[in-house]
């Protein structure tokens, strides 16, 4: 295992704010809420936590999802890796942590995108600042997002960029364990930008990356699945339980994206399988006008692997039609 921060044996607490110390005591789980901010008529906005203490001493793991308010799955993903565990178990090797956040996608600017916040900040400051002070505690965290909705992702392992050294490193180790299928590390664009949470843990020496899977919006088993075998094996590989990993047939590793925008409007098919190696010169997807007549021709510019879909077929000028990862 890559040197990551290990805690020993011991109570686990945070501040929930207006509810107190929430603690778990060695060998057992928690559910909780933090007091993140308060509207304007005092409806207070809190999100969910809940605190995985194992009884031997190793890593602490964040793993968060659904800032964005509607990437369901990942939600879905982590609840079914808890029912898995258990703290009590001397097979096990925790403290885990794990918290979960609440739909926040109302907020003025994107809180994924400000990290690591300010708590005297603006609202998505303040979210992201509470985020960080959990995310810094441990030992390397995992971000979990789908799409916004009409899009799809393979499961997809988004690493900080390398330049940020041993942290970031231990970020491609971790995704690694992980074993989606699809690893990016690249250098370029908005995944790798100042701001985005796991750049910042990483940054803070933290090894953090995003982890894209299914479709904005929707909830669905297979994902659900997939998601858990990928979330149980990076748990696997930290040392925190005992298992097999179980590996996909092939992984790609990627460095960099290639969206491909639609110039012309109307209704978009897709003609290769999402998760596909294609070739330079393939047809991709057609765009037809409401007449059914074709108007454009999506074809691949370069050699790549089709990692993210459109699944809303009405498609504007401007829209991602397809987006490559390139090889
Ligand atoms: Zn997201």
């Amino acid at each position: 295992m890559q040197a990551l921060k290990t805690f020993p044996v011991g109570p686990l607490t945070i501040d929930t704010g207006s509810g107190g110390p929430l603690t778990a005591q060695p060998g057992s789980l928690v559910r909780g809420q933090v007091d993140l901010v308060e509207l304007a008529d005092g409806t207070p906005v809190r999100f969910p936590i809940v605190l995985v203490n194992g009884s031997k001493p190793g890593p602490r793991f964040y793993l968060g999802a659904a800032i964005h308010g509607d990437e369901v799955n990942g939600i879905s993903i982590l609840a079914k890796v808890i029912a898995s565990l258990d703290p009590k178990s001397a097979d096990h090797r925790f403290p885990v942590s794990q918290f979960m956040k609440s739909p926040l996608d109302q907020a003025p600017i994107d809180a994924w995108t400000v990290f690591p916040g300010d708590a005297g900040g603006n609202l998505s400051q303040i979210v992201a600042a509470k985020m960080f002070a959990l995310i810094r505690e441990c030992s390397c965290a995992i971000d979990i997002h789908t799409p916004t909705r009409g899009g799809r992702y393979v499961p997809i392992a988004i690493l900080p960029s390398m330049s940020l050294g041993a942290a970031a490193e231990r970020a491609l180790w971790l995704a690694e364990q992980c074993a989606t299928g699809f690893i990016v590390k690249g250098d370029r664009g908005m995944y790798v930008s100042r701001g985005i949470s796991c750049v910042e843990a990483t940054a803070a020496g933290v090894p953090a990356f995003t982890f894209e899977i299914g479709e904005g919006g929707r909830l669905e088993q297979s994902v659900t699945d997939e998601g858990a075998r990928c979330i149980t094996n990076a748990l696997i590989g930290l040392g925190m339980i005992e298992g097999e990993r179980r590996l996909p047939p092939v992984s790609h590793l990627m460095s960099d994206f290639l969206g491909l925008r639609a110039h012309r409007g109307g209704l978009l098919r897709t003609e290769v399988e999402l998760g596909a190696v294609v070739k330079k010169g393939q047809l991709l997807a057609t765009i037809t006008d409401i007449w059914g007549d074709v108007v454009e021709t999506v074809v691949a510019p370069q050699d790549g692997v089709f990692v993210r879909s459109t699944t809303l077929s009405n498609l504007a000028t401007g829209e991602r039609a397809v987006t490559l990862g390139l090889l």
